[in-house]
């Protein structure tokens, strides 16, 4: 081998050769010789423009290199010629290499291939593919031909492909995730985190059916399924499986697919696998421990709900034994009644509020008489029914606000609240002996039994709860041997008044239908126009014993009754017939003033009265005026509103009767819809004398003009009260000074001129 260019171990050896000396050729013609001939034109023409380097060597020397040749490795044409072999090497061991792998080779007459680096003239290397022969292996000496291609461009662009290569099997060899690649459902790549996941040794997945890798056939199909579609369209498709490992464990994998670009049909996937089943087990244990503690925690809250009910049943039953202790503590066994105690309870707190809110409270004691007769002879059951009876129509005579209780045997007390005197005393008493008149079926015994009552009142007969009682007590005893089934007072003077009460209640309800019910008429004048401007009708009772009775004697007995009613109905009929009749005999047409009591104002169906009235009397509503008290219209606001809407809309004249002493809100008067304030008589009789009489008249005809209203002055009697009531600019008056009232057939007076006082 011409090892003398490539190689140390090139056999021929001959360094005697001259560098210079051209080689003997191919074929063993001289240089001349070649020149000389066509067929040397046409080698040297191959040899300049061959795209190949091509050199000849012996002996260790370059004998002839094509000008490429020289190019290659930096040398101007035909400057290489003489130079050693070595110096086409970047250093001694590469030379000797390639001697010695040559030699053989061209020894037994092949080719010798190589790649490697060679070096230039100016020392820098490039890679060069090249290939020997010899020329004779028979004859090393005859030298060697050399054919040599830079590959340089080519091999670097290799070892790029083949580092980024070796990278990519880095990362794939160490990738914390498992990846396998499958091609029709089989792996045919996969990397070592793979094998370790599924337990498998190197490249012993190669080859397997993906299904092995699944616990079981349902588990790989459910799978296929579900993601042959989205991996089909390109998408990742990623999901949560169970997997089985080599030894045939399962555990859990997240695995991602997509599908693989491949040239072929068919179908690639790359698979990523997680073992996740670490993260599923904490999961699960979480799970599970969640399960556990809602578990312990709902018994915990049931065991509580049933220990908080347990505990409300325990409570309420307690507050109702309790209850029922306190029931039978303070009520009577036979009758349910509030027994004493509670009796005294009742009647100090009755009397407390009393005296803030000004009321009287009545202490009623009731005892039946001859009960012991009816239970000694009829024995205690017939008694104890008597008594449970009597007790319960007791309970229905009272008012709400009152008290009934048992004392024991036949005795009972009454606590009677918010009286305003001892009439409504009156009425409740007169109400139970009525209630106890019907008989009481006991046991089938007919039984009449009739009570007799002792009232005290407090303030008058006492202030407190035991002297009250006493007190009732006491008057008890009376109304006992005054004969019994009747009621009486402890003051002897309440029970004259009683008296007097009942009588006149008896005989009013008769002297309506005996007509001895009349009415007088006052006149009301205006000084400003000399003139009579109205009549006030003021109803009389002629009674058969005392004589003409004022209404002060008979109202309050009207009204506590509810008399009152058809007394006022009648008083209104009367007025405006009178009214009518002076009007047909030709008397100037003026207004009536009829009056209205609190409870006929608050009576149902009043306005339809009225309204009836003046259609049977055939007058008009504009000659009537009503009077009503300031304290009717402040019992409740709201409804008498609506009452005086109602009044006025019909064209009802409406005038306040005796302002100034009730407790008119000016709030209120403003919305009412009167027409006039009639200045009570009480301001009147002390002007002149009294500066704050005068004070008060002067400010209630301002405040009537701001208003909007008339006044008019009551019970003027004297010329210098009409002079100082004009002085205030008050200018209609009524009273004696003008005219007393009258009866009807001294129309001539009652409408005669008023004459100015001089
Ligand atoms: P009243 O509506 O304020 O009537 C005026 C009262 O003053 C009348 O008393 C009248 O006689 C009296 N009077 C008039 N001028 C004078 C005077 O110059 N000096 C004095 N000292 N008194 C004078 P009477 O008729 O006794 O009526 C008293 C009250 O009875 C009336 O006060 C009225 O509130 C009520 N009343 C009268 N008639 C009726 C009626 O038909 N129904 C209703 N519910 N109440 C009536
Ligand atoms: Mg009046
Ligand atoms: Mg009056």
């Amino acid at each position: 081998m011409d090892a003398g260019t490539v190689g140390p171990s090139d056999l021929d050896g001959d360094d005697s050769i001259p560098a210079t000396k051209l080689p003997e050729g191919v074929g063993g013609h001289t240089n001349s010789g070649l020149e000389g001939s066509s067929a040397l034109l046409e080698l040297r023409a191959i040899l300049e423009n061959a795209t190949v380097g091509i050199l000849f060597s012996k002996n260790r020397r370059i004998v002839r290199a094509n000008p490429l040749c020289a190019q290659m490795f930096g040398y101007a044409p035909d400057e290489m010629t003489g130079l050693t072999g070595r110096s086409l090497y970047p250093t001694d061991g590469i030379y000797e290499s390639v001697g010695r792998e040559a030699g053989p080779a061209l020894a037994a007459g092949k080719p010798f291939r190589a790649e490697l680096d060679m070096a230039r003239k100016d020392g820098s290397t490039f890679r060069c593919r090249l290939s020997a022969k010899s020329v004779n292996p028979q004859r090393p000496q005859s030298g060697t031909i050399w054919i040599m291609e830079d590959v340089t461009d080519e091999f670097q662009t290799e070892m790029l492909v083949r580092n980024a290569l070796a990278e990519h099997q880095m990362i794939f060899d160490n990738a914390a995730v498992g990846i396998m690649y499958v091609r029709d459902r089989v792996v045919v790549r996969c990397n070592r985190k793979l094998e370790g996941i599924f337990g498998y040794g190197p490249g012993e997945m190669l080859g397997l059916s993906a299904r092995q890798l699944h616990p079981s056939q349902e588990s790989y199909d459910d799978l296929g399924r579900r993601a042959r579609e989205p991996i089909m369209r390109g998408e990742v498709f990623s999901t949560e499986s169970g997997a089985r490992r080599k030894d045939g464990s399962d555990f859990w994998v997240r695995i991602t697919g997509h599908q693989a670009p491949n040239a072929g049909d068919s179908f690639d996937v790359i698979w990523i696998f997680e073992d996740v089943t670490k993260r599923r087990e904490v999961e699960e244990a979480l799970l599970r421990a969640k399960d556990e503690l809602e578990q312990r925690v709902l018994e915990r809250t049931n065991e509580l709900t049933a220990t908080n009910q347990q505990l409300q049943k325990e409570i309420f039953e307690r507050v109702q034994a309790e209850q029922r202790i306190w029931h039978v503590a303070h009520h009577d066994a036979l009758t349910g009644l509030p027994n004493r105690t509670l009796l005294h309870d009742r009647l100090d707190q009755a009397l407390a509020q009393a005296l803030r809110d000004n009321h009287r409270v009545g202490v009623m004691f009731l005892d039946l008489d001859r009960f012991k007769g009816i239970n000694d002879s009829l024995g205690h059951a017939v008694g104890d029914e008597l008594l449970k009876q009597v007790a319960a129509r007791i309970g229905r005579a009272v008012r709400a606000v009152d008290t009934v209780s048992r004392l024991g045997g036949d005795e009972f007390i009454v606590i009677l609240r918010e009286l305003a005197g001892p009439d409504d005393a009156v009425l409740v008493a007169e109400k139970i002996i009525q209630s106890l008149a019907i008989p009481v079926d006991a046991l089938g015994h007919d039984l009449r039994v009739t009570p007799s009552i002792g009232i005290s009142i407090y303030p008058d007969d006492g202030f407190e709860a035991l002297q009250l009682m006493k007190n009732a007590d006491t008057a008890m005893y009376h109304a006992k041997s005054s004969g019994r089934n009747n009621f009486q007072f402890f003051a002897p003077r309440m029970n004259e008044e009683a008296t007097r009460f009942f009588r006149l209640e008896h005989q009013l309800r008769h002297a309506l239908e005996a007509g001895e019910l009349l009415l007088h008429y006052q006149p009301q004048v205006r000084l400003t126009e000399r003139a009579v401007c109205g009549v006030e009708a003021l109803v009389r009772w002629q009674h058969p014993e005392s004589g003409l009775m004022p209404p002060a004697e008979f109202i309050p007995v009207a009204e506590e009754t509810g008399l009152i009613v058809p007394l006022g109905e009648w008083v209104l009929g009367e007025a405006l017939r009178q009214n009518r009749l002076w009007q047909e005999a030709g008397y100037p047409q003026l207004p009536m003033s009829v009056n209205l009591s609190p409870r006929q104002f608050r009576q149902r169906g009043l306005v339809d009265m009225v309204r009836r009235t003046l259609a049977d009397t055939g007058q008009p509503s504009r000659l009537l005026e009503l009077e009503i008290t300031e304290s009717s219209l402040m019992h409740d606001v709201d409804e008498a509103l609506d009452t005086l809407r109602e009044l006025s809309g019909m064209g009802v004249r409406l005038s306040i009767d005796d302002f100034g002493i009730g407790y008119s809100s000016l709030n209120h008067l403003k919305r009412f819809p009167v027409h006039r304030l009639k200045i009570d008589r009480s301001f009147v009789d002390d002007l002149g004398a009294d500066w704050d009489d005068a004070a008060i008249v002067s400010a209630i005809v301002s405040l009537a003009r701001a208003l909007n209203l008339e006044t008019l002055a009551e019970g003027v009697e004297t010329k210098a009260q009409v002079q100082l009531l004009l002085s205030y600019g008050c200018t209609r008056f009524q009273g004696n000074y003008f005219s007393t009232p009258l009866p009807a057939g001294a129309a001539d007076k009652l409408f005669r001129k008023p004459t100015a006082p001089v």
